[in-house]
């Protein structure tokens, strides 16, 4: 059912529905973080392994530290992107967050006007993944949201298309030094600027990773996705389709920042036409490589 109203939104988050909302990285799927029966409810409707953590979505910075231990040094930092798309990891603070069990908790501030008026009226933690069916691609417009959940959650709180296109960058702050987990619209060099400690996450095949999620295979389509670094001169005997900068692309993009906005939803709209392989163009070097080619590696791996 979408719903424009956010008091009513609020008001089924109270009474532990689910709610599927806007943000400006991907859209959301939100239940009240200190209700487990709620929250279980998005790992049936995901079908979301269940070892892997929710981020908690909040309205203001200043309750940050009501959820999670931070420095003040690090509140500081984090402040030049959030509100924002960045997400960062912290010791837990309160004992009724759900939370797979872990003594961390992850946390963001979305910066879509649309997501605060929600999220203040609700006044609480909203415990919210992306919204898509687990390992399929996160899904960034209204009309790709209502035909894959309309007849699954019990609300979708009406809102834009999403603005950025990607999830947020995920940085671990739980720990004595800073680690960049997931590349996202945040880069590195970004946040090295404020938190100069900060290296990227190195772990070695036989580690736990720092993120459950990391283990899981993400952002793929059902067709074959295959990077390419020029989409002229592709050989192939497959129905097939193409994103990237040049004139015979599919979908166009001019930019690291269009191809962020478009990567989701072309492949949605490719795999409900039944094409068997999307050609990627490599992105340009620059802001937003790292997290474009993330999410392209990840969804070519089959
Ligand atoms: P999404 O499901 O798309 O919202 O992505 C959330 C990511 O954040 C997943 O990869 C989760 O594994 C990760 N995450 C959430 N909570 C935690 C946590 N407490 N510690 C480490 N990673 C987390
Ligand atoms: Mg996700």
């Amino acid at each position: 059912m979408l719903i424009q109203d956010v008091k009513k939104a609020a008001e089924l988050l109270r009474e532990g529905k689910i709610v599927i909302f806007p943000t400006e990285t991907v859209w959301g799927i939100g239940a009240d973080a200190k209700n487990t029966d709620a929250c279980q409810k998005i790992y049936r409707v995901k079908e979301r392994p269940s070892d892997n953590p929710l981020i908690i979505h909040l309205a203001k910075v200043e309750e940050i530290s009501k959820y999670g231990e931070i420095s003040d040094d690090h509140l500081k930092a984090v402040s030049a992107f959030i509100p924002g798309p960045l997400t960062i990891i912290l010791k837990k603070r309160d004992p009724q967050l759900f939370s797979c069990g872990l003594e961390t908790v992850a946390i963001r501030i979305p910066s879509c006007p649309r997501a605060q008026e929600f999220l203040q009226e609700f006044g609480g933690a909203v415990a919210a993944p992306s919204a898509n069916i687990s390992s399929q691609p996160s899904i960034t417009r209204l009309s790709d949201i209502l035909e894959t959940f309309d007849s699954r959650v019990d609300a979708i709180l009406s809102g834009d298309d999403s603005q950025l296109g990607l999830e947020s960058t995920v940085i671990d702050l739980s720990k004595d030094q800073p680690i960049y987990i997931r590349p996202g619209m945040v880069s590195l060099e970004q946040l090295q600027k404020h938190l100069p400690t900060i290296s990227r996450y190195q772990g070695s095949q036989n580690e736990a990773p720092p993120s459950p999620g990391m283990k899981y295979r993400h952002y793929a389509p059902s067709a074959r996705v295959r990077l390419t670094s020029s989409l002229c001169n592709l050989e192939t005997a497959t129905s097939h389709k193409k994103i990237g900068f040049e004139p015979n692309a599919d979908q166009l993009v001019d930019s690291n920042e269009s191809y962020a906005q478009e990567l989701y939803s072309f492949f949605i709209a490719c795999d409900r036409e039944g094409i068997e392989e999307i050609w990627c163009q490599a992105p340009q070097p620059g802001h937003l490589y790292d997290a474009l080619m993330n999410r392209l590696l990840k969804a070519s791996n089959h």
